[in-house]
């Protein structure tokens, strides 16, 4: 038996390094943080090899004083507080007085500082020793040098991944802290060439030149505030959401969370406009009182915990649901891929598309006259065939049609439903919604059969993508493998697709292949195949499903009806709508008060 003994200062700070200096990107976080705690006004980033060989961070903060040097790389070592009260109400970014000395345990570092009305002094750390401070030629501020990250273990090194994807990581860390910080200049530069350069500004004007105009000019302002909470910042509208999936940013006292509840809330308060595309985009940032908020969850930060988190849903909920619904959205929102919900007011004649029905107007206008929400939707299979009693014209073919619940088509109405007859009368499908919810339990089936039937691509589909996707599909090969995808990176900025699930080869291959790299990113691998499993199955199905305003021929349609018939959950679409609803004939004949 071993004796217990107590482990080494260094190899402690080695173990505390795995958790919050994953990789170069968790590195300059920590660095960007304590150049903003510090005051700063301009914070420079310099990188070289995507972070791994150099992170050089500069700002003109306050700066540290000589004696305090060795101390700022000191385990448990912090300037912000002091007291158990201090860490209930926690203002700066930084607190656990940790990250330099983690990151110093892993790298060659260089530390130089200049108090105001004081000499510059620097200090270097090679692994293990540490040099005494010595006269520095830095003008004024902080600047930290960071070389060879994890030089010293290199089992870790080892899990660093190529330039481009640890760039993309720390282009995403820079942005984060650059959103929150709208009164900070930023500048990022990588093997010498400057990628970023951000001027002081208002916060709306930070969000559109870290994100692009186009957010910036489709986006909503959010501006709500309770007796102890505010929340402002600027949301996508639903036609943007599509073009960028990643913009997703929610800060806490501006500091970048990731929370279920939050989270939670905006998918619930996006829901009814995002039907096709599942992924919001937003810029947002909540002011509460620092006491009513854990931030000591995690070292790295970024999970909190709040105290009121049932008021706070709503809050949010309701904040964002009010900027989706603000008149002005209309005008800048496109027109939504997803066929309409709601049934056209009566009478929509003059619309209608000639030769897709052959029955007359009339018929339908009264129809959809009509109070609809009173249509259940019969479960497939098992509502009881009532006989036919007024009409001729089916007895010809009622046999055929008893075996076929949903009946036959007899056409397509304004692009977006299937109108057919069954025995009973008349059946109207929304046949996105219904071929979405086929396609969705199909993917499910072949991957619990651990079989998504790939189809490979004649010609490969290759296009822009940006650092963070390019990350994805590096390091998440097995997992597009399983969901059917076959990916190649081409180039630092291009990606190809060889293969895809063959239920989706006629998807907008490009589109689908942002949406799932986007949600692979946001759940995490471990997450993607069990508990987030059907959300991206649900997107597969979506991009999957006819659109509105496809023609459909008769013998399509039928082919529809025909799979919703053996599909179980075929009556509901993947949000919980229902897919069809039927009418019987003396429904009908009420409405035309036939017979009295
Ligand atoms: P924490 O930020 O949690 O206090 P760190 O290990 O990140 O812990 O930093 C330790 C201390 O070093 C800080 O509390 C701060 O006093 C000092 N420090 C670090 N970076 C800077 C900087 N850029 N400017 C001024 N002081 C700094
Ligand atoms: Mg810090």
């Amino acid at each position: 038996m071993s004796t217990i003994k107590p482990l080494p200062e260094l190899l402690i700070n080695q173990i505390a390094a795995g958790e919050v200096v994953e990789r170069p990107a968790s590195a300059l976080k920590e660095i960007l943080e304590n150049s903003v705690d510090a005051g700063a006004k301009k914070i420079t980033v310099q990188l070289q090899q995507g972070g791994v060989k150099q992170i050089r961070v500069m700002d003109d903060g306050t700066g540290i004083a000589k004696e305090e040097l060795l101390l700022a790389l000191t385990r448990h070592s912090t300037s912000k507080i002091s007291t158990l009260e201090d860490l209930h109400k926690i203002t700066s970014l930084g607190f656990r007085g940790e990250a330099l000395a983690s990151i110093a345990a892993v790298s060659r570092l260089t530390l130089a500082s200049r108090r105001r009305q004081s000499h510059a002094w620097q200090i270097q750390v090679d692994g293990k020793s540490v040099s005494k401070p010595e006269p520095s030629a830095l003008t004024s501020g902080t600047a930290l040098d960071i070389n060879d990250l994890y030089f010293n273990i290199p089992a870790r090194r080892k899990f660093l991944k190529s330039e481009a994807t640890e760039l993309a990581h720390c282009d995403e860390a820079f942005k984060r802290i650059a959103l929150s910080q709208a009164g900070i200049e930023f500048v990022l530069q990588h093997n010498g060439k400057v990628r970023r350069h951000l001027r002081a500004a208002s916060s709306a004007q930070r969000i559109q030149s870290v994100l692009g105009e186009e957010f910036g000019q489709t986006a909503a302002f959010v501006d709500e505030r309770s007796a102890d909470i505010y929340l402002h910042g600027m949301v996508a509208l639903p036609a943007y959401a599509r073009s960028s999936r990643d913009a997703q940013y929610f800060f806490v006292n501006n500091r970048f969370v990731s929370n279920k509840l939050i989270s939670h809330a905006l998918r619930e308060a996006y829901r009814d406009v995002l039907h096709l595309d599942k992924h919001p985009a937003f810029v947002l940032f909540l002011d509460i009182d620092p006491e009513s908020v854990d931030v000591n969850v995690h070292p790295t930060k970024t999970e909190v915990r709040f105290h009121e988190s049932r008021a706070l849903h709503q809050f949010i909920f309701h904040a964002i649901n009010k900027a989706l619904a603000s008149p002005n959205r209309e005008t800048k929102t496109e027109e939504s891929m997803q066929p309409t919900r709601s049934f056209p007011a009566y009478p929509r004649t003059s619309h209608a598309q000639p030769g897709t029905v052959s029955q007359p107007a009339s018929f339908y206008r009264t129809l959809f006259g009509m109070e609809t929400n009173s249509y259940q939707p019969a479960p497939i299979n098992t509502a009881p065939v009532t006989p036919v009693e007024n009409s001729g014209q089916f007895a010809a073919t009622e046999e055929k049609q008893d075996s076929h619940p949903l009946g036959f088509a007899l056409g397509q109405l304004h692009g977006v439903y299937i109108l057919a007859q069954n025995t009973r009368g008349l059946v109207v499908v929304d046949m996105h919604a219904a071929h979405e919810r086929i396609m969705y339990e199909k993917l499910k089936q072949a991957l619990d059969n651990h079989a998504v039937p790939m189809q490979p691509l004649l010609i490969p589909v290759t296009f822009h993508a940006d650092g963070l996707e390019v990350a994805v599909v590096e390091e998440n090969q097995t997992t597009l493998d399983q969901l059917g995808f076959e990916i190649a990176i081409l180039s630092p900025t291009t990606l190809a697709v060889r293969a895809v699930p063959a239920t989706l080869q006629h998807a907008d291959i490009a589109q689908l292949t942002h949406d799932i790299l986007r949600e692979i990113r946001e759940y995490g691998a471990s997450q993607i195949l069990t508990a987030k499993r059907n959300e991206i199955l649900a997107t597969m199905a979506c991009h999957g499903a006819i659109r509105a305003n496809r023609k459909l021929t008769i013998e399509e349609m039928n082919a529809l009806l025909r799979e919703m018939e053996i599909t179980e959950r075929a009556n509901q679409c993947n949000h919980g709508r229902p897919t069809w609803f039927e009418t019987s004939l003396a429904d009908l004949d009420k409405l035309f008060m036939r017979g009295k």
